[in-house]
């Protein structure tokens, strides 16, 4: 990527690739820097605990128990792992194929001996790679091993003294604009040329290797659990410089990005941040180009607020062409007189009020004064001409459903009390606000009847207002529906309360919901806003009511039909909401597990850019309290509506599509929310309009015009760059393998309405081949025939394409369309840590932690988290018990013969067996137990790492909850969800390689109009 000091003239050398790999002068933690972990929120080590100091491996660890032999004959669909038992993830005669020998041969000599298994996973960079792959990150790492390591290589420059200090928020970011500033204008010197593309010439690669009989150690191929623990470990004592390094860390581990000029991975993050120069090159990469973004991402402790800044009535300045706005990458010339659009090199007049002379350099004098010019993200107040409405503080309307469903089953109280808990804390008597001055909220309440709340706090309580006439839906009050909180708090109060009670007489059966958010529509038409609505029956009411589509028996087209909504009534009312700036939240919880039709329900939250959190089988007792926090954080993230989002980049590229969850009307049109939120991502996908100069590099810039919840009109904008190469190999080392299967995935789901799941999986593998193909063709260098090779960067790439195989969205077998249309929703709107999860779930063993772990460590006091371990059954230890998380749902799977010990020191000295716990347990108890205080602490620290959905535990008893069946579902790296084995996917993928490498590869699905031929923004973007 582009040279750090052609822009900032920081004077430290090396534009250094991986993250993994720290630089030599790698960034030590600023002062205030301080990773989730730290001490506060965690129970310490201490007298109160009955620290044990045998500690507790020993304790639970390996109790003598006899087999528990039940278990794997019984789920052998789900549990299948273990190689040396059963062999049946690790069919040998596929694994032998994978060996390169005997194709096709089949499994007769699979029990050879273990002598042979030598197997092994290398990487070819000189050693320090390799060490990557084991256990990075190192310190001290071969400079010859990475780009621009070589300081002879580098651009000389003055700023020498900046070399080895420690880069702080604090600090002044640039120090002083030395050498020439970057000019697109201006070609850059070889030796720039070179600093930014790398002299070296190594192949980047890992690969796995056989023996000669052909066997695959499950040990060796790679995971992601050792790889995010390994770097995770690294980001807890170094920040990662966005503009030095050039590879983001993983989006699952927790680090602190430090804003450069080019916009935080949190944001922003690119599948390849180097690109090639040529759509023929791209190709030969078999990758996408694309961009996901999370434009609201939250921040974390240490990482610095996004500046908000006021240019008053004029707004901020813009290139006049092509509309981009101010960033650190327009460059000024002409005395300060000009500037030059980094989009499209326009030279825009420097407007008189923005005017400041420049250093003989190029810089603007006040540069460092200029967050604008120094910040990859930035906001904008911006003035009326970007207004559409006069932006007032966010209306949230709540939309309750009191119907019979919900009475019984604990929905409508928990709902209501949630909702009490988002907005004053938990015993309800915080004082802190927690949405802020000038929003409001309202109530509606609805059955076959819909109820109004004229919440005024003048009124000694609430007045229902009923609407009678639900075909024409009107707005019964004019005033009193929405207040303050805060000031309307007793009203509020006592009507959520006396909501359950109020209705158990009344007991509807049937909703009607669309003429509720109708009418919803009508109460936020004026000002815009969103609603949170619960719902727990079927609507089969009034207008737009809906019956029961899916038996069950509905498969290929039929099925398709069932995961969307041609109803005209729906999408017109999604349509209005996003045109006036409105979007819905659902909370939904099916009757009995049964059909909600969640196609044409969530049609109106994806399509309006809310969400749609859903409880397949809700029990109130379990799920209350997660039900509870899901509403507080939907409540009090990040939240703007009304919003508006483009995406430019500059020549020689432009934008293929775009996905995700919002409306867009025509292609190249904005595209529109009726809300937006900080857990909300999209993707961007360029194509070529020609070929790029590797000279120059290559920018990007979202802007998401909105109005925040305080009433606030604001621009936010994300700039990246990345450089260009003519040498696709050179790309392949800045390739970013979240960005690629997170825009692969979103594309997949955009298309589950058109294409059957079969192509969309065929597809899928189809992606997988090509780009392990492309690499092994065109950059890998020599290898033994029979060797797999894995791009460096793209090392757990399969896996977890594998995992978006066996997702619920894009499974084979039988799963209701429900679950399937909101998971492949749920994926088109992810941002990068919670597709991370959900695709690769964290397990971590918690019977055999040391004495130290889940405490901060006294020196650094980051929490010491314990090693998670791959998601397989021939990891889990007889009397073990194990914490999945896939980001979703978190469940304490614990083996039949779990030792007492460990069960009363979790759970009490009342329960001593498995039998004896509540299965609806959704947290631990507070007890005075070292393993408690360990467990609780890591829950906690599990919490910060998660997309929107809240954390809380559901027991997965051996042998005793039907929870273990979803536990054996997020054992990804088995053979289940009706799909292979990782290492047997490894197999399977690595031989359609070498099919294609000998030009016999025939593709999955129907031939050259496959869906796979012009997967992922390739060939034509549309399929
Ligand atoms: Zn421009």
């Amino acid at each position: 990527m582009s040279d750090y000091q052609l822009y900032h003239a920081l004077g430290q050398g090396g534009p250094n690739d991986d993250p993994s790999n720290p630089n030599p002068s790698g960034q030590p933690v600023p002062p205030q820097f301080q990773q989730p972990g730290g001490p506060a929120p965690y129970q310490q080590t201490g007298a109160n605990y009955n620290h044990n100091p045998q500690g507790q491996p020993q304790q639970y660890g390996n109790p003598q128990m006899g087999q528990p032999a039940p278990y794997q004959g019984q789920h052998d669909q789900g549990y299948a792992t273990n190689p040396n038992q059963s062999g049946v993830s690790q069919d040998p005669g596929l694994a032998s194929q994978m060996g390169g020998l005997g194709l096709g041969e089949a499994a007769s000599h699979g029990r050879k001996k273990k002598k042979d298994r030598h197997a092994y996973h290398t990487v070819e960079a000189p050693g320090g790679s390799s060490a990557a792959f084991n256990g990075m990150p190192q310190g001290a790492v071969p400079a010859s091993a990475y780009l621009n390591a070589d300081p002879s290589a580098m651009p000389s420059a003055p700023g020498g003294q900046f070399m080895n200090q420690p880069v702080t928020p604090q600090m002044s970011q640039f120090p002083a604009a030395a050498n020439a500033p970057f000019n697109p204008a201006n070609p850059t010197s070889p030796v720039e040329f070179a600093s930014r593309n790398g002299t070296a010439d190594q192949a980047f690669g890992a690969s796995v290797q056989t023996s000669a009989q052909g066997r695959v150690d499950p040990d060796q191929i790679p995971s992601v659990p050792r790889s995010r623990d390994a770097i995770s470990q690294y980001y807890l004592s170094n920040v990662y410089p966005t503009f030095e390094h050039h590879l983001p860390p993983p989006a699952s581990v927790a680090f602190v990005a430090f804003d450069q000029g080019n916009s935080s991975p949190k944001f922003t993050r690119l599948t390849m941040n180097n690109i090639p120069s040529t759509s023929d090159a791209l190709q030969s990469t078999g990758l996408p180009l694309g961009l996901l973004l999370q434009p609201l991402a939250p921040l974390q402790a240490g990482e610095l607020e996004i500046p908000v800044l006021d240019f008053g009535d004029v707004g901020p300045p813009r290139c006049h062409r092509c509309r981009a706005y101010i960033n650190p990458f327009m460059v000024f010339r002409s005395g300060g007189n000009k500037f030059v659009c980094n989009m499209c090199n326009y030279a825009n007049d420097v407007p008189p009020e923005y005017f400041c002379a420049i250093t003989p350099q190029g810089a603007r004098v006040d540069r460092e004064q200029r967050p604008e010019l120094m910040r990859g993200t930035v906001e904008f107040l911006v003035p009326k001409e970007y207004w559409s409405k006069e932006p007032v503080g966010i209306r949230w309307l709540f939309l309750i459903d009191v119907g019979q469903e919900a009475f019984n089953k604990g929905f409508l109280e928990a709902f209501c009390e949630g909702v009490m808990v988002a907005l004053y804390g938990k015993d309800g008597s915080e004082d802190e606000r927690k949405i802020p001055e000038g929003a409001k909220v309202g109530f509606v309440t609805f059955d076959k009847d819909i109820h109004f709340y004229n919440m005024n706090p003048a009124l000694d309580q609430a007045q229902m207002l009923i609407m009678p006439d639900i075909e024409d839906p009107f707005l019964p009050l004019s005033d009193g529906l929405f207040v303050d909180p805060y000031e309307a708090k007793s009203n509020i109060t006592s009507l959520l309360t006396q909501l359950p009670a109020l209705f158990s007489q009344v007991k509807n059966p049937e909703p009607a919901l669309l003429p509720t958010l109708t009418a919803a529509l009508a109460a936020l038409e004026k000002t815009g806003g969103k609603i949170v609505c619960s719902l727990s029956a079927l609507p089969t009411w009034g207008p737009g009511r809906l019956f029961l589509r899916d038996d069950g028996k509905q498969h290929g087209d039929a099925e398709k039909k069932l995961f969307t909504t041609e109803h005209p009534g729906w999408r017109k009312v999604a349509d209005k909401m996003v045109a006036a700036g409105v979007g819905v939240d659902f909370f939904l919880a099916a009757p009995g597990g049964g059909y909600l039709d969640i196609a044409t329900i969530g049609h109106v939250s994806a399509s309006t850019g809310g969400e749609t959190f859903y409880y397949p089988n809700f029990v109130a007792p379990r799920d209350s309290a997660k039900l509870s926090q899901e509403i507080m954080h939907t409540v009090t993230r990040e939240t703007g509506y009304q919003a508006l989002m483009k995406v430019r980049c500059s020549n020689g590229l432009q934008i293929s599509s775009y996905h995700g969850n919002f409306i867009q009307h025509t292609f190249g049109a904005d595209i529109e929310f009726g809300v937006v939120d900080a857990d909300k991502a999209m993707g961007a996908m360029f194509s070529y309009d020609g070929k790029l100069d590797a000279k120059l590099d290559a920018h990007f810039q979202s802007a998401l015009l909105y109005t925040t919840a305080s009433g606030q009109r604001r621009v936010r904008c994300s700039n990246v760059i990345a450089s260009v190469s003519d040498n696709a190999k050179d790309c392949m080392k800045f390739v970013d393998q979240d960005a690629v299967y997170a825009l692969i995935a979103k594309e997949a789901a955009s298309k589950m309405t058109s294409n059957s799941l079969k192509d969309i999986r065929g597809a899928l593998t189809e992606k997988n081949v090509d780009i392990l193909a492309g690499y092994r063709k065109n950059f890998s260098g020599s290898h033994p025939p029979g060797q797999l090779v894995l791009p460096e960067n793209l090392k757990e790439f399969s896996m977890y394409i594998l995992g978006l195989i066996k997702s619920r969205a894009f499974k084979g077998g039988q799963e209701p369309t429900d679950r399937r249309v909101h998971d492949m929703r749920m994926i088109k709107s992810m941002g990068a840590l919670e597709l991370s999860l959900y695709l690769y779930p964290r397990m971590i063993p918690i019977h055999n932690l040391l004495p130290e772990d889940g405490f901060p460590d006294p020196e650094s006091g980051h929490l010491r988290m314990p090693p998670s371990i791959r998601d397989s059954f021939s990891r889990v230890e007889e009397g073990g018990v194990y914490l999945i998380d896939n980001g979703q749902n978190c469940y304490l799977w614990m083996h039949a013969q779990t030792s007492p010990n460990l069960i009363v020191d979790l759970f009490g000295e009342d329960k001593d067996t498995l039998k004896s716990l509540d299965p609806f347990s959704s947290s631990l108890p507070v007890l005075q137990t070292h393993l408690s205080a360990q467990v609780r602490n890591i829950l906690e620290y599990l919490k910060t790492m998660r997309g929107s959905k809240a954390l809380t535990i559901q027991l997965a008893r051996q042998g005793l909850d039907g929870a273990e069946y979803e536990f054996a579902r997020l054992l990804v790296e088995d053979r289940n969800n009706e799909a292979q084995s990782y290492v047997d996917w490894l197999v399977h993928i690595h031989r359609h390689v070498q099919l294609e490498l000998t030009g016999q590869r025939k593709k999955e699905d129907s031939g050259d109009n496959s869906i796979a031929s012009n997967f992922a923004g390739l060939r034509p973007p549309y399929w």
